[in-house]
């Protein structure tokens, strides 16, 4: 089978390929019953020394085995075609004119109903040959029923009781007519039983009654799996469906987070360079460069220049994650010694820890391997991180950090002995304006908009790694605390193409 035809297969409806599979084990089914009949011819006339001629049923045994070929090359045939699936507008076309079959659909059935046709007709002959209304094999009609209301319209198994009662009479009234010859199984059958009306009458009506009960049972039990298969399709079809359904509106949600987030860039910039005039204003009127002013006044602008500072750097941290989301990191990106850049960091908040009598320790390997990294973001990393742990770590407290080279990454950790973040924050701390519900809301010096973490995570993932916080922390000196890791992947090559 080429490429394109199993691919065929597997692009077929469902209806299309069950059809296909029962087909084949009609042909399989039949490969058993040649071999059954065969045996059963050798057992009768040897094993139980029934005495009929054997040859007629080799020579029908023989023929069904040639028609199953030929069934068999026909069912192979069906297989190798493409399936409606291959061809949504046939299908959309279908849909509309609201036709339930497919011309796969259609041919199946009518291999299906010549297979039942050809069988009946092979049984009746057997059963001919092999003593005729005397055969107590003659039941075997029932599996033919069986399998047509299974497999099949449930309309055919009624058909198929009835063409088999018929069959049945006719070879009966044939053969008790003189028309044909009647096989005696001598040794087995009472002589002369296939011309008692009685007998032929009362094994007539009993097949009847067997096998219209079993079209009767077996196509309500058939039709109530096949209700079942329908509604897991229908429910199949529909969870398609609401997926394609969910996957639009993601598409559109994306666009938006996009349309927001240039809205946001364009905004803060916009509003930056105002707000630096003013800030720079304010310097200038706090530096006494533009006259003498008093007191009062000196209060009222260092307020006014504070929350300018704040304003200005909130709309800095807005503009930097609109900067990671574009991918800016990427061009940032080089051969970088991560112990400079902690050490930078450190610097950038020695004072404001010195003002709270905090001490850091710092523990760096004395070497390390160069990373691929960008050096300003991975500072306003360790920055951020240091800057929360003094933050939020009262005054005389501790801090350390703490650098790891592993085998595939660099490690570095931020502890401290600070308030440490309440176990139902954690989960949401890295998200965008998220801040602990522990956190005093009117000290001045904790005022931050929740954007720090979360600029830290998405620059830590623009490297390759992975950022992480546990609180309280098994080292902590105090038992309290939070410790902050974050991971750098020495190895960025794939990284960088990505973003690139
Ligand atoms: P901000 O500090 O501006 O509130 P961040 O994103 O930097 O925003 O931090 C988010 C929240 O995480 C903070 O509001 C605080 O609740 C918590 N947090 C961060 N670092 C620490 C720390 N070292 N100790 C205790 N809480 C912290």
């Amino acid at each position: 089978m080429s490429a394109e035809q199993s691919q065929a297969t597997i692009e077929r409806t469902p209806e299309e390929a069950a059809l296909i599979r029962r087909l084949r084990i009609f042909v399989n089914m039949r490969w058993i019953a040649v071999a059954g009949v065969a045996v059963a011819t050798l057992v009768a006339t040897e094993g139980f020394g029934i005495r009929f001629s054997p040859l007629p049923l080799y020579v029908i045994a023989g023929c069904i085995a040639l028609y199953n070929g030929l069934l068999f090359l026909q069912a192979k045939s069906l297989e190798a075609e493409t399936g409606e699936t291959r061809f949504p507008e046939r299908q959309r076309y279908r849909a509309a004119h609201q036709l339930p079959t497919t011309p796969i659909i259609v041919r199946a059935r009518q291999y299906g109903n010549i297979h039942i046709a050809l069988d009946l007709v092979a049984l009746s002959l057997l059963l001919h040959f092999s003593g005729g209304i005397e055969n107590p094999f003659l039941f075997y009609f029932v599996l033919h029923t069986i399998l047509a209301s299974i497999f099949l319209h449930y309309v055919v198994a009624y058909g198929v009781a009835t063409v088999a009662i018929s069959l049945l009479a006719l070879v009966a009234g044939l053969e008790y007519a003189g028309i044909i010859p009647h096989v005696n199984l001598e040794g087995f059958a009472i002589p002369g039983l296939y011309k008692q009306e009685t007998y032929i009458l009362s094994v007539l009506a009993s097949l009847a009654s067997i096998l219209y009960a079993t079209a009767y049972m077996s196509t309500a039990i058939s039709g109530e799996l096949r209700k079942r298969q329908r509604e897991v399709l229908d429910l199949r079809e529909r969870e398609l469906e609401e997926a394609k359904r969910l996957e639009e509106v993601n598409k559109r949600l994306i666009e938006l987070n996009t349309e927001k987030s240039r809205f946001v860039t364009v905004a803060s910039h916009d509003l930056k360079a105002p707000l630096a005039a003013i800030q720079s204003y304010l310097d200038v009127m706090l530096g006494g460069f533009a006259g003498e002013i008093a007191e009062r006044q000196r209060r009222m602008l260092e307020r006014c220049s504070e929350r300018v500072k704040e304003l200005l750097n909130f709309i800095s941290d807005l503009l930097d994650i609109s900067r990671i989301e574009r991918g800016f990191i990427s061009q940032e990106m080089k051969p970088t010694i991560l112990a400079q850049v902690v050490q930078e960091a450190l610097e950038s908040v020695r004072g404001m820890a010195e003002e709270k009598g905090i001490e850091i320790c710092i523990e760096v390997p004395d070497t390390l391997p160069q990373i691929q990294a960008a050096p300003p973001r991975l500072q306003q990393v360790c920055l951020n991180l240091l800057s929360n742990a003094i933050t939020y770590t009262p005054e005389k407290g501790q801090i350390w950090l703490k650098v790891e080279d592993g085998d595939q990454c660099l490690r570095v950790h931020v502890m401290d002995t600070g308030i440490g973040i309440p176990a139902q924050d954690l989960p949401r701390i890295f998200e965008d304006f998220y801040r602990g519900s522990n956190v005093p809301k009117t000290e001045d010096r904790t005022k931050g908009a929740g954007l720090g973490l979360s600029i830290v995570k998405r620059i830590v993932e623009a490297h390759g790694g992975e950022v992480w916080v546990e609180s309280p922390y098994p080292e902590s000196p105090t038992g309290q605390g939070s410790k902050f890791t974050f991971t750098l992947s020495k190895n960025l090559s794939g990284i960088d193409k990505e973003e690139e």
